[in-house]
């Protein structure tokens, strides 16, 4: 074991030029880093890279993914393909509809169930050994933009876009979905609390699926043309 504190008091008279050189070094870097989807900025050994729970801090080179919902770090270059790749992938699953927190970021939502684990000192990994895998070790997650779904799992943020789009599509038809568990308070209603199904906004008439619904939504118009044109 090293001690780090004694160097570091010893070293006192030099920490004021060693933060300039960190604020040069980190605009000389963001220039050269500027590759068109990874946004990374190197630290050296002796640099503060500023985040509290690197364990690289002020003692190994090394980098910083600058995205503000990552905080990933390492030292091991080979990462820059991986990581942003990682960032590529993530970004067409969520497709701007989901906010991804990795483990050492906090998403700052008291309801939030992944949200309780964050805090501390959560990096824990040592340069080299298993970086990948370390990081996601507490429960990186997602956030849904559109409503308050949270989930840890990228599947499940594919299959929660498609819920998404399907009710745009139901509620540009102009319905309204009702599962099994929702009464629609139809009396009427065929399907009520038996299935889901779907009802007209404008007249209550239930369909099962979108084929019908566009065809219903078409009825709608002809007749709003047909109102328009004698008046
Ligand atoms: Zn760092
Ligand atoms: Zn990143
Ligand atoms: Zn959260
Ligand atoms: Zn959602
Ligand atoms: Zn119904
Ligand atoms: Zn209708």
């Amino acid at each position: 074991m090293d001690n780090d504190d004694s160097s570091n008091n010893g070293d006192q008279m030099s920490s004021t030029t060693q933060s300039n050189t960190t604020i040069n070094r980190m605009m000389a870097t963001t220039e050269e880093s500027s590759s068109p989807n990874g946004n990374y900025l190197r630290f050296r050994f002796n640099e503060d890279c500023g985040f509290h729970t690197c364990v690289y801090r002020e003692h190994q080179t090394h980098f910083h993914c600058m995205r503000k919902d990552c905080g990933y770090s390492f030292c091991d270059k080979t990462r820059f393909v991986q990581h942003t790749a990682r960032h590529e992938r993530l970004d067409s699953l969520m497709g701007g509809d989901f906010q991804q927190f990795r483990s050492s970021v906090s998403c700052m939502q008291s309801e939030c169930p992944f949200g309780s684990t964050v805090g501390g000192n959560l990096i824990n990994n040592n340069c080299g050994g298993g970086v990948g895998g370390g990081n996601n070790m507490k429960t990186s997650h997602f956030h849904c933009l559109k409503c308050d779904y949270v989930c840890a799992d990228t599947n499940k943020v594919v299959a929660h876009r498609r819920q998404h789009a399907k009710m745009d599509n139901i509620s540009a038809a102009g319905f309204e979905k009702y599962s099994p568990s929702q009464d629609c308070q139809k009396e009427m209603c065929n399907y009520r609390l038996k299935q889901t199904h779907y009802h007209c906004l404008t007249c209550n008439y239930s369909v099962l699926g979108l084929s019908q619904m566009s065809s219903h939504k078409f009825k709608h118009q002809q007749q709003q043309q047909q109102l328009q044109s004698q008046d």
